[in-house]
């Protein structure tokens, strides 16, 4: 088979206005970035506000392993599936990170015979919103720091800042630094450092904004620091959100691509899915839903996270609801929550996949907490044995969930319309169950983590010191209580523990600090040693990406 950016360059795309017309979208509401990408103005955006939202399918997945999942192939696969059956069907990404592409993960567009296209500009600077958030995010740290060099009004300490710096790149060595050093003139010395800028609160407000004005009042709320009496700095206090908001104001159109096969997918915003909550804009989805029959997004991680955080954070703001969620499992990635190596993934093991699926059945009964009717998607690779296959589906069958087997990874939508059937269904069929988020707004902060500690990683408890409890006071004295919680944790474990793989239980969830995104609106329990500026790994997947002599981009994947 070839490798992904091969079927990539291979692919005939479709004129950008051709896709478009698809959705009913005018070529006059479009803002081509050459022919095959554009974005969506807001004046059209404005237009179909009013219209009735379509059905709307998450994608998530079981416990990530090195042996990969297909969270973002299958949403493609479906995406096309659905439309491939007579669904006017779209689907909605997050943008790729330049970190990850040039570390150790590659691109995010997908994969095998379920990309989205041009897989190598939406992987590298693509429409530029990325550069753009990273602009308005370090436009305030500027302008916070120039604030405190002048001495204006209201007075900051500037020892009590706790706004960074962000850059889209892995690169460790930013993560601490002095700043201000050499006199007077050089501003002041600051103990300073970068964050990577999908980790970004600026990121989080972008994703979850729905539209420009709520974007620069979620700018304004954004805190910055403190003061000496512990009240809470924000954004407005040095006057930034304006000039951010205009730095954002094109890239917050979502940007219209296709998938192989000709279909549309919206590709907008990438918070992560750790210390934000992982899911493409808001402003995407919604207008999306306005013009699709059905979209289909994907959630970043485990449905420990990503569902939780899609359902908790993005649907309780907006009044979404999923109609119906997809399972992505692989044979090989329930094979090692069973306990086989890396290096034994393509022996034939179903006695291992019988012990692994203790992970799938997990998420299985945490998605259904939602309220939301579920599919397992079997996103096969070509090692998996018909053996494992069935074993596998009788699995799911003896635990009352449907599952599907599907090949779009070698074969594109034509092997993801088995799926897409069970999906449709589900959507045309009177709604079973209602959706409900986990846990009410009223809930005091410490009981919301507690319950998605009991209630989806099936914790026996948590576990807060002193000052966590005394910062979580704070919180609430000062209004925040409200806020749902987004948990930073390993995406490797149900647990904190990223070694304790499949279905652990016993386990104490440890918050080491909460911290406040009061722009994004809600409160992050970090649980967990959790990395906002990646470092490259000892061999980076930047060391094989370059330009062949016909000026083409190899190496990436
Ligand atoms: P996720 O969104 O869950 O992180 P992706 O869809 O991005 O996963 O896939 C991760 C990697 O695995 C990609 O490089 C993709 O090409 C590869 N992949 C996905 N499905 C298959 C498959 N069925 N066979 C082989 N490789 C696959
Ligand atoms: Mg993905």
């Amino acid at each position: 088979m070839l490798s992904d950016i091969e079927i990539a360059r291979a692919a005939t795309m479709k004129p950008i206005g051709a896709v478009a017309e698809r959705l009913g979208i005018p070529g006059d509401a479009l803002v081509p970035y050459g022919k095959h990408i554009a974005k969506i103005d807001h004046a059209f955006i404005r237009s179909v506000q009013d219209r009735p939202r379509g059905k709307l399918v998450l994608v998530t997945a079981i416990t990530p392993t090195p042996a990969g999942e297909g969270k973002t192939t299958t949403t493609v696969g479906l995406g096309d599936a659905l439309n491939r059956i007579g669904r006017k069907a779209a689907i909605c990404l997050r943008e790729p990170s330049l970190g990850p592409c040039f570390g150790v993960k590659g691109g995010a567009a997908g994969g095998g015979y379920s990309q989205v296209v041009p897989m190598e500009e939406i992987n590298l600077h693509f429409t530029g919103d990325f550069h753009a958030i990273t602009s308005a995010h370090n436009l305030l740290s500027a302008m916070i720091d120039n604030h405190v060099y002048w001495g204006n009004e209201p007075k900051i300490d500037g020892r009590r800042l706790t706004w960074r710096r962000v850059l889209d790149m892995n690169d460790r060595m930013l993560r601490n630094q002095l700043n201000g050093l050499g006199g007077t003139t050089n501003g002041f010395p600051k103990e300073d450092g970068f964050d990577i800028t999908v980790a970004s609160e600026v990121m989080a407000v972008f994703c979850l904004s729905k539209d420009l004005k709520d974007l620069e009042a979620r700018l304004s709320r954004m805190v910055i620091g403190e003061t000496d009496k512990k009240e809470f700095l924000t954004a407005a206090a040095v006057g930034a959100p304006g000039a951010m908001a205009v730095l954002l104001k094109d890239a917050l159109q979502p940007n219209l691509v296709q998938t192989l096969e000709g279909n549309p997918a919206f590709v907008h915003g990438g918070p992560f899915a750790n210390i934000a909550h992982g899911c493409n804009s808001v402003i995407a989805t919604e207008t999306a839903l306005r013009l699709a029959d059905v979209v289909v997004t994907e959630a970043g991680f485990g449905a420990d996270l990503g569902a939780e955080k899609f359902m908790d954070i993005k649907c309780r703001m907006t009044g979404l609801a999923p109609d119906a969620a997809v399972i992505v499992a692989t044979i090989r990635a329930l094979k090692m929550h069973g306990g086989v190596a890396k290096e034994d993934l393509s022996k034939e093991n179903t006695a291992a996949l019988e012990v692994g699926f203790a992970n799938l059945a997990r998420h299985i009964e945490n998605v259904a907490k939602f309220g939301v009717e579920a599919v397992v998607g079997i996103n096969r690779f070509a090692s998996d044995t018909d053996a494992e296959v069935s074993t596998l589906l009788a699995l799911c069958e003896r635990a009352g969930a449907k599952a599907v087997m599907c090949t779009h990874f070698a074969e594109g939508g034509k092997g993801a319309e088995a799926l897409a059937h069970e999906v449709a269904a589900i959507l045309d069929a009177p709604r079973r169950a209602q959706f409900r988020t986990l846990y009410p707004d009223e809930m005091p902060l410490l009981d919301k983590v507690a319950t998605i500690a009991r209630e989806i990683y099936r914790a026996a408890g948590v576990e807060a010191d002193p000052k966590v409890k005394a910062k979580v006071k704070q919180f609430e004295a000062a209004g925040y209580g409200r806020l749902p919680v987004c948990v930073a944790k390993t995406q490797s474990s149900f647990s904190a523990d990223p070694a304790a793989k499949n279905a652990p239980t016993g386990h104490v969830l440890p918050i080491r600090e909460i911290r406040l995104s009061a722009g994004a609106e809600f409160v992050v329990a970090i649980c967990g040693d959790i990395m906002t500026m990646p470092g490259l790994p000892k061999v980076p997947a930047a060391v094989n990406i370059r330009l062949d002599s016909d000026g083409r981009i190899v190496g990436l994947s």
